[in-house]
C-alpha cells in the first residue's frame, strides 16, 4: 500500500477516506493519497464536510453473515454495474433525478436488485419532489433498518432484509397513513409491472 502526497486534480467525487484515524488519507482507484498539512487549508467546506462524512462511513459496512442471501464481493461486482455496486454494497447515494424509476408511477412491484425479493408496492409510491423514488410503506417483512451516523445527525438506513443491499433512508416527513418517507436509490430496485 503506497501513500502518496498529492492534491493535484483531486475531485470530491472520486475521493474516499480509507483511514478513520487519519481523515486526510484518501483512495482514488487503487492509489492512496495523503493530503499534506500545507494543502489542507486549500480544501473548501464542501470537501471538508465530505471528509468527515466518509471517515465516519467506514465502520458501518454491511456484514454479509447477517443475511439469508450472501454473495462474495466478486459475485456482487460481477452482477452489478459500478453505480449499483457503490449504492447497494457501499451505501453510496445515486445523483438526485438520475433514476428513471423516480418518475415511474405504473402499477407493479419494486423488487430488490440483489435478490429479487419484492420490497415496495407501487400503491405506496409518491412524488416527494426529492429526485429519488419515494414510498410511504414497504411490503411486510421486506426491509430492515439500522442507525446511520455518516452525517452529522443520525439517520435511519434501510436495506433489503434478505440480502442486505442498501436501499436508502427513512425519514419522518412522509405522507399519511404512515408519515414515513422511504427515500430510495432507483439503482437498488427493479420494477416489475
Ligand atoms: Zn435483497
Amino acid at each position: 500500500m503506497v501513500i502518496r502526497q498529492c492534491l493535484d486534480r483531486m475531485t470530491v467525487d472520486h475521493m474516499r477516506v480509507v483511514c478513520c484515524r487519519n481523515p486526510w488519507v484518501y483512495r482514488i482507484g487503487a492509489d492512496m493519497f495523503l493530503i499534506t498539512k500545507k494543502d489542507r487549508p486549500m480544501m473548501n467546506r464542501r470537501t471538508f464536510g465530505l471528509t468527515a462524512l466518509a471517515c465516519a462511513a467506514a465502520p458501518s459496512a454491511l456484514l454479509a453473515e447477517d443475511f439469508e442471501i450472501t454473495r462474495t464481493d466478486a459475485e456482487w461486482r460481477s452482477m452489478l454495474t459500478d453505480l449499483q455496486y457503490r449504492v447497494m454494497r457501499e451505501e453510496a447515494t445515486e445523483r438526485a433525478g438520475s433514476s428513471p424509476l423516480d418518475k415511474n408511477y405504473a402499477a407493479g412491484v419494486y423488487d430488490c436488485r440483489g435478490c429479487d425479493l419484492p420490497l415496495y408496492p407501487s400503491q405506496t409510491k409518491y412524488d416527494s419532489g426529492t429526485g429519488w423514488p419515494s414510498f410511504f410503506e414497504s411490503l411486510p417483512n421486506a426491509v430492515a433498518t439500522k442507525p446511520d451516523r455518516k452525517l452529522f445527525s443520525v439517520r435511519t438506513e434501510v436495506h433489503c432484509r434478505r440480502c442486505g443491499s442498501h436501499l436508502g433512508h427513512v425519514f419522518d416527513d412522509g405522507p399519511q397513513p404512515t408519515g414515513k418517507r422511504h427515500c430510495l436509490n432507483g439503482a437498488s430496485l427493479v420494477f416489475r409491472a
